[in-house]
C-alpha cells in the first residue's frame, strides 16, 4: 500500500508541477490513477472508498474532459490526496470502524414480488397475517390503522452509529460510538442517597471513558457481561451521550455490545439506526421492531404507482426500493442518510409532496372546468363603488379589485387568495366584490374565524355598502334561536345579499337563495374542507379568501396552492410603520412611563400575555393578577381583562367596552382576536414575547397603528430567555415588512407554527420539511401540473389515483375525480 501510496503522489505532482508545466507530456495520466486507485481499494476505510469510487467513476469520462477540466479535476485529486492518504492516516480511520464481517447491515435483502393493487394497501392493518395482537394494539397507538400507513410511518431521524470515535475525541454532550476493553467494573455507594451505582471504566489506544448503570435492577446483567469481557480481553462497543465528569467522560446508560466472533450479529450498534416516532409507553426499539416486521413482509409487493416517466426524468428509485431503503438504511450513505439526500429519501420526499400536488392541481382543475356565474361588472359599477368610499383606494387595492372584477366577469368560478398585510385594506375590496355580486342578483356570504371579527365585518360591510342600497345581516353562534330562524328565511327569501358570519354559516339550517359569492376571512384557521362546504351552499359560486398572514412563497404552494393569489402590498397613505421595541424585564420602571404618556395622550393600551393552558384554574389566577398589577400600576386609568376561560358573548362584551372607551388598557391572557379594530390604540405590550411566533407577534402589533397616530409595540423578554429569543425579537424590531417577517419565522420555527394550528392540515408533511425540501417541492409542483395537463383523467394510472384519493381526497373533495 505504502509504495502504492507514493507512486500516487508522484504522478499527481509531476501533473501540478509548476502550474501544469508537465501536463501535457504525461500520456494517458486517467489510465495510471485508474490503476492505482484501484490498487488502494481494499484498504481503504469507508468514507475513503466512497470518495475513491467516485473518482474512478469520473476518470472513466476523462477523455471528455475539456483541457480546463482535466486541469481542475486533477488539482483537485492533488490536493485530496496529498492531504488525506498517508499510510497513517489511512491505517487510523480504517481501525475506527467496526468489521463489516461482524454487522447485520444492512437488515435485511428486499425481494421483491408480484406486486398487489395499491388498495390491497389500505386495508386494516389486521389483514397482515403474521401480526400477533399485542403487536397490532401497539401499531394502532401509533395511528398506523391501514397496512400502508406503516410503510409511511418513516423515521424521522437517524443516527450514525458505525463510526468509532477514538475516546480522545469525544465531546461532551455528543453521541458518541467507542471501542474498547475493560478496565475494571466497581459498584459504587453515592454518599448521600445511599445510591448504587455500576461503573465500567473502559479505554482504547488515545484515553478512556466511564460507562455509569444506575438502576439496581441491570446491575447483576453488566456486571457479569463486563467482567466476562475484561477476562476474555474482549473489545467492547458503547453508545450512548457523553457527559464531563469530574476527572474525564462518562456515558450513562449507553447501549452496549461486546464484539464477540461467537455471538450473532450486532443490532443496533455498527449500523445507521433510523429513529421513529413513538407513543407512550412504547419503547423506541419496540416501535422500531414492530415498523420493520410490518414493512418487511409488505414492501415487497407494493406497486410502483408513480408515471414511468416520471421516474425516470428525475432518475427516482423505484417505489418499493425506496421505501424499503428508508426504513432499513445502507450505512455507506451515512452522511447523506443524515441530511436526507439519499435517492431514497427523495423519492419519498418527492411522492408526499407529489401527490398533495397532485390533489391540488386536480382539485383546481375541476373548478376551471365548472360553469360558474358570470357577473357583468361594469366600470359605470367600480366607478359607483368608489364614488361611495370615504377615501381613495391605493394603487394596490386598485390593481386587485380590477383582477378580482376581471375574475368574476369570467364564466369560470373565481378562485382567489387575497393576501395582504394587518391594515392594509382587504375589507373594502371585498366589499366592492359583494357590491358586485348584489348589483347583478346574487347573494354573498362571508365567513369568518370569530364572533368578534364577525361583528367587526358586519360593521365595515354596512359602512361600505349601506349607502348603496345593499342589505347586509349577521349570522352568529351565539345568537337566540329565534333571531337565527329570522335571519334563515330572510337568507333564504333573497331579502339579506350579503350576510356575514362565523362557522354558523355552514350548518344545515342556512339555505341560500342564490349564493354567488362566498368570502372567507383568515382562512388559515379554516380547512379547506369548510372552503368547499361554504361553497356547496351554491351552485359554482366565485370564491374569494382574504388573508393577513403574509405567507412565504415556500407555502403558499402548498397551502394554497389551488388558489389564484392577489398580494394587498401597500397601507393607505399617512400610515406610519408601528415603532417596536424589546423591553427587558429589568426596565418595567421605563415601560411604565411610556404607557402613561400615551394614556396621558387620550390613546389606549393593549396588554397581551401568551395563553396558559395548563389549567382552568391556574389561568384565571394568573390572569387576575396580571389585571390587578396592571390597576395598581397605571392609577388611576380604567383596566380591562380579556381572557381564554370567558365566554364568547362576554368577551364581545369587553372588546366593545374597550372600543367605547369605557377603560383605556385591556389586559388579555388571549390573543387578541385576529383582526380586530379599536382605531385609537397606539401601544401594544407583549409579554413573554419570546414565547409567540413572528407571525403572530406581527399580527399582534397590527392591531395599533391603524390611524395615522405615532404608535408603539413593545416586547417584554428577559434577558436569560438565549440569544437565539432575542435575534428573533429583533427581526420585529427592524422591519413592518409581513412577508419578511414570515420569511425569518418560517426559518426560526418551521410551517406549522406559522399556521399556529396543525389542525388545518398544512404542512404537517409525513418527511417533507418545506424549509429543507423546497426544490423538491418544486419540482413535485411542476412535474403534477404536467400530469394534469396531460393526462386530466389519469388515465392508465389506477394506482396513483387510487393512492392520491385515498390520502387526500376527502380533503379536496375529490371523492368522484375520474
Ligand atoms: P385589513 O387588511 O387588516 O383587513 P381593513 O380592511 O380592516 O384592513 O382596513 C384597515 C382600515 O383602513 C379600515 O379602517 C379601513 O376603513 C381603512 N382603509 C382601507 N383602505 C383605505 C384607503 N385606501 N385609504 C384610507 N383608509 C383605508
Ligand atoms: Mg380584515
Amino acid at each position: 500500500m505504502k509504495r502504492t501510496i507514493e507512486r500516487l503522489k508522484k504522478l499527481l505532482n509531476l501533473l501540478v508541477e509548476d502550474n501544469f508545466k508537465y501536463f501535457d507530456r504525461v500520456k494517458d495520466p486517467d489510465k495510471t490513477l485508474a490503476i492505482l486507485f484501484k490498487e488502494l481499494l481494499p484498504h481503504l476505510d469507508k468514507k475513503r472508498k466512497l470518495w475513491v469510487n467516485k473518482v474512478l467513476n469520473l476518470l472513466r469520462n476523462y477523455g471528455s474532459f475539456s483541457e480546463e477540466e482535466k486541469k481542475r479535476f486533477i488539482k483537485e485529486l492533488h490536493s485530496v490526496v496529498t492531504l488525506k492518504f498517508s499510510e497513517e492516516e489511512i491505517e487510523k480511520a480504517r481501525q475506527r470502524e467496526i468489521p463489516k464481517e461482524r454487522v447485520l447491515s444492512p437488515p435485511e435483502k428486499l425481494e421483491k414480488k408480484k406486486s398487489y393493487p395499491i388498495k390491497a394497501f389500505f386495508q386494516p392493518i389486521e389483514s397482515v397475517k403474521s401480526l400477533n395482537k399485542r403487536r397490532i394494539n401497539r401499531l394502532k397507538k401509533l395511528g398506523i390503522e391501514t397496512v400502508i400507513d406503516a410503510i409511511y410511518y418513516l423515521p424521522y431521524r437517524y443516527e450514525d452509529r458505525t463510526t468509532v470515535t477514538p475516546m480522545a475525541y469525544l465531546r461532551p454532550d455528543g453521541q458518541f460510538l467507542v471501542k474498547g476493553k475493560v478496565v475494571k467494573v466497581s459498584l459504587f455507594e453515592t454518599s448521600k442517597k445511599k445510591k448504587k451505582i455500576l461503573k465500567v471504566l473502559l479505554y482504547d489506544r488515545t484515553g478512556t471513558v466511564t460507562l455509569v448503570f444506575l438502576q439496581e435492577k441491570v446491575f447483576g446483567y453488566y456486571r457479569t457481561l463486563f467482567t466476562k469481557a475484561k477476562e476474555l480481553k474482549k473489545e467492547v462497543l458503547a453508545y450512548g451521550l457523553v457527559k464531563r465528569e469530574s476527572g474525564g467522560y462518562s456515558m450513562v446508560h449507553p447501549e452496549v455490545e461486546i464484539l464477540d466472533p461467537y455471538k450473532g450479529k450486532l443490532e443496533k450498534l455498527g449500523i445507521i439506526l433510523p429513529i421513529y416516532h413513538s407513543a407512550e409507553g412504547i419503547k423506541q426499539a419496540t416501535v422500531r421492531k414492530d415498523i420493520q416486521e410490518v414493512v418487511k413482509r409488505v414492501i415487497p409487493f407494493l406497486p410502483e404507482y408513480l408515471p414511468e416517466e416520471i421516474i425516470k426524468r428525475l432518475n427516482l428509485p423505484g417505489a418499493p426500493e425506496a421505501f424499503w431503503r428508508v426504513h432499513f438504511p445502507y450505512d455507506e450513505e451515512a452522511e447523506e442518510l443524515l441530511s436526507f439526500k439519499t435517492p431514497a429519501q427523495k423519492r419519498v420526499i418527492f411522492d408526499e409532496l407529489f401527490l398533495f400536488q397532485l390533489a391540488l392541481a386536480i382539485h383546481r382543475q375541476k373548478i376551471k372546468e365548472e360553469k360558474g356565474i358570470s357577473f357583468p361588472v361594469s366600470e359605470e359599477l367600480i366607478e359607483e363603488f368608489k364614488k361611495s368610499l370615504p377615501f381613495k383606494l391605493t394603487g394596490a387595492q386598485e390593481r386587485v379589485l380590477k383582477e378580482i372584477a376581471e375574475d368574476m366577469k369570467r364564466e369560470e368560478p373565481m378562485n382567489r387568495l387575497v393576501q395582504g398585510d394587518v391594515g392594509s385594506g382587504k375589507t373594502v375590496v371585498a366589499a366592492a366584490a359583494a357590491f358586485f355580486a348584489a348589483k347583478t342578483g346574487y347573494q354573498t356570504a362571508v365567513m369568518a374565524p370569530t364572533e368578534i371579527l364577525a361583528n367587526q365585518h358586519f360593521k365595515k360591510f354596512n359602512e361600505f355598502l349601506k349607502p348603496l342600497g345593499v342589505r347586509v345581516g349577521l349570522l352568529t353562534g351565539s345568537m337566540t334561536k329565534r333571531e337565527k330562524e329570522t335571519m334563515y328565511r330572510a337568507i333564504k327569501e333573497g331579502y339579506i345579499q350579503v350576510v356575514i358570519g362565523t362557522h354558523a354559516l355552514i350548518q344545515e339550517g342556512v339555505e341560500f337563495k342564490n349564493l354567488g359569492l362566498a368570502i372567507i376571512d383568515e382562512q388559515h384557521r379554516f380547512g379547506v374542507k369548510q372552503r368547499v362546504e361554504l361553497k356547496k351552499k351554491g351552485r359554482m359560486p366565485d370564491v374569494l379568501v382574504m388573508t393577513a398572514t403574509p405567507i412565504p412563497r415556500t407555502l403558499a404552494m402548498t397551502a394554497y396552492g389551488d388558489l389564484d393569489v392577489s398580494v394587498i402590498d401597500e397601507l393607505p397613505a399617512g400610515r406610519k410603520p408601528v415603532k417596536t421595541e424589546i423591553i427587558f424585564e429589568d426596565e418595567r420602571e421605563k415601560l411604565l412611563d411610556l404607557l402613561k404618556k400615551e394614556l396621558e395622550k387620550g390613546n389606549k393600551v393593549y396588554i397581551v400575555y401568551p395563553l396558559i393552558e395548563e389549567s382552568e384554574k391556574l389561568e384565571l389566577k394568573a390572569a387576575t393578577e396580571m389585571f390587578h398589577y396592571w390597576e395598581e400600576k397605571l392609577k388611576p386609568y380604567a383596566v380591562g381583562l380579556l381572557h381564554g376561560r370567558m365566554k364568547q358573548e362576554e368577551k364581545d362584551r369587553v372588546m366593545e367596552s374597550f372600543r367605547k372607551g369605557d377603560f383605556q388598557v385591556l389586559v388579555s391572557t388571549t390573543v387578541i382576536e385576529v383582526g380586530v379594530d379599536v382605531p385609537d390604540a397606539t401601544v401594544m405590550v407583549i409579554e413573554h414575547a419570546e414565547r409567540f411566533g413572528l407571525a403572530q407577534l406581527h399580527q399582534l402589533r397590527g392591531r395599533v397603528g391603524r390611524e395615522d397616530k405615532e404608535s408603539f409595540c413593545y416586547l417584554v423578554t428577559s434577558r436569560n430567555v438565549g440569544e437565539d429569543a432575542t435575534k428573533r425579537l429583533k427581526v420585529l424590531e427592524s422591519t413592518n415588512d409581513g412577508f419578511k417577517i414570515a420569511e425569518a419565522d418560517l426559518q426560526f420555527r418551521g410551517p406549522g407554527e406559522i399556521f399556529g394550528t396543525r389542525q388545518s392540515g398544512l404542512g404537517d408533511f409525513k418527511i417533507a420539511d418545506l424549509r429543507r425540501d423546497f426544490e423538491i417541492l418544486k419540482l413535485a409542483r411542476e412535474e403534477a401540473q404536467k400530469l394534469v395537463e396531460k393526462n386530466p383523467e389519469l388515465k392508465g394510472l389506477d394506482n396513483l389515483k387510487e393512492l392520491m384519493k385515498f390520502r387526500f381526497g376527502e380533503k379536496f373533495d375529490l371523492v368522484e375525480v375520474g
